[in-house]
């Protein structure tokens, strides 16, 4: 059995991570941690009350009383930090969703893994598809190198542009490189309406309700554009990578970023 607490259980993502989970063989859910209750049973939040696993506001408590053999994170940028780093001292391998991490950050995580010689894995995106869209769009990146990413997410995300958006800019540059697109004299009539810029890529952020996750990778070339694009229509789409994800950790001994590290190894 591989016994997993999950933090940020009482969210979107946690919720339907702990619901997983239960369901998939040979795990068990042993303990969920959230700063937004402390006492009730997650079993209630789940629609399960059969699964009686207390909520606790105390992740090093948790780690230390039940010593876990996975920490599965969806919490937000700023808490995520401070949990890695107690699950990676406490000998806890860390699957982590949350993003909004920067490069240094997740840096310096592998390399305490690395000296602890935890296993783990940060992944922005744990739908297998659109692990698929980024390595598609890298591949497109050899022959049409002007690319702009449209990424859609409902509007209680706190990160922009999305993790996996950022992801795909970092692999798209990796063939590409810099380049700089667009006409060089032109000039925003509203700030930033041609949207950020990583490399010469521009990256679009559009938060409404009623999106989950999308992307779309637009790519011009002369008299005809390529797009590739993904859509997460419910969280679901998250939880065959997240459980394929624990089962893979288990016998890892470095961090790993990125769900396509293990996926298409
Ligand atoms: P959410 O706001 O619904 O859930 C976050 C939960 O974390 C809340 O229940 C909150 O109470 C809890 N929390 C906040 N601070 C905490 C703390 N100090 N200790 C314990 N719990 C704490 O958000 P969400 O939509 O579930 O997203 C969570 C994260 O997952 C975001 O960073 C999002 O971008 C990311 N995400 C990743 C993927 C992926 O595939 N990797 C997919 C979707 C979302």
């Amino acid at each position: 059995m591989i016994r997993v607490v999950v933090a940020g259980a009482l969210g979107k993502m946690g919720q339907e991570s702990c619901k997983a989970v239960v369901q998939a063989e040979g795990m068990q859910l042993v303990g969920v941690v959230d700063s937004r209750d402390s006492g009730n049973s997650i079993g209630t939040y789940i629609g399960k009350p059969e699964i009686n696993v207390t909520v606790s506001n105390n992740l090093e408590q948790v780690l230390r009383d039940l010593q876990p053999d996975v920490l599965v994170d969806f919490t937000r940028p700023g808490v995520v930090q401070g949990n890695i780093e107690m699950a990676i001292n406490a000998g806890v391998r860390p699957v982590i969703g949350t993003t909004g991490m920067s490069a240094g950050e997740i840096e310096r995580f592998i390399q305490l893994a690395s000296d602890k010689k935890v296993g783990g894995l940060i992944a922005p995106n744990f739908a297998v598809g659109a692990l698929l869209m980024i390595k598609f769009a890298t591949e497109a990146a050899k022959y049409f190198p002007h690319v702009e990413i449209i990424e859609l997410h409902h509007d209680q995300k706190m990160d922009a542009p999305s993790g996996t958006a950022v992801k795909t800019a970092e692999s798209v540059a990796a063939v590409r490189g810099h380049l700089s697109q667009g006409m060089p004299s032109e000039f925003e009539k509203i700030e930033g309406v041609r949207g950020g810029n990583f490399e010469g890529m521009r990256i679009h952020s559009v938060r409404l309700p009623g999106f989950v996750a999308h992307q779309e990778v637009i790519f011009g070339g002369i008299g005809q554009t390529l797009s590739i694009r993904h859509d997460s229509i419910s969280r679901e789409s998250f939880m065959p990578g997240l459980i394929m994800a624990v089962r893979k950790v288990m016998a890892l001994d470095h961090l790993v970023y990125g769900l396509e590290n293990l996926l298409f190894e």
